[in-house]
């Protein structure tokens, strides 16, 4: 593969290891040109079932997508990579393991959430808010009440 750098087709692997409990093979690069160092990650490609959205079309299951609506919700708060990682791996399991080769996507939300529910209650209400958009209020404000009552328990009034 090309050094992302320098563009220069000749990269070495001078280190690599297992990663994602033993899915995944982590490779450090050095460039033979400009010698910058890259990581790549390399993982059995194994088909996804497909979304079936809730307007009925059906699109590819997106995991950069998932990726970046978690890292939305998960924005400066004290969640590492590596969980959310974690996260998607375990979701992606999760959908593979129903044998279905299409899936709504509602199904894929749900996991999400509960997931992102362990890891992190306010990425939960953001992911919640965005993903579900409000569809299912009482639930949402559910949520939102949780969270006030846990704050109210830690902070004074002013005056
Ligand atoms: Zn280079």
């Amino acid at each position: 593969m090309h050094c992302p750098f320098c563009t220069n087709q000749e990269t070495k692997v001078i280190d690599s290891r297992l990663v994602g409990e033993g899915s995944q093979i982590r490779r450090r690069r050095e460039c033979a040109q400009c010698n910058e160092r890259f990581t790549t990650f390399e993982m059995a490609e194994l088909v996804m079932p497909k979304v079936v959205k809730t307007d009925g079309t059906r699109e590819p299951f997106n995991e950069d997508k998932l990726r970046s609506g978690l890292n939305r919700a998960l924005e400066k708060r004290p969640v590492s990579v590596e969980q959310i990682e974690r996260l998607i791996h375990r979701v992606k399991s999760q959908l593979r393991a129903t044998g279905e080769r299409e899936l709504p996507s509602e199904m894929v939300g749900n996991l999400l959430m509960d997931g992102l529910k362990e890891l992190d209650q306010v990425a939960y209400v953001r992911f919640a808010s965005v993903y579900r958009s409000f569809e299912d209020i009482k639930e949402f404000g559910e949520a939102i009440a949780g969270l006030d009552k846990k704050r109210s328990k830690t902070s004074h009034k002013k005056g």
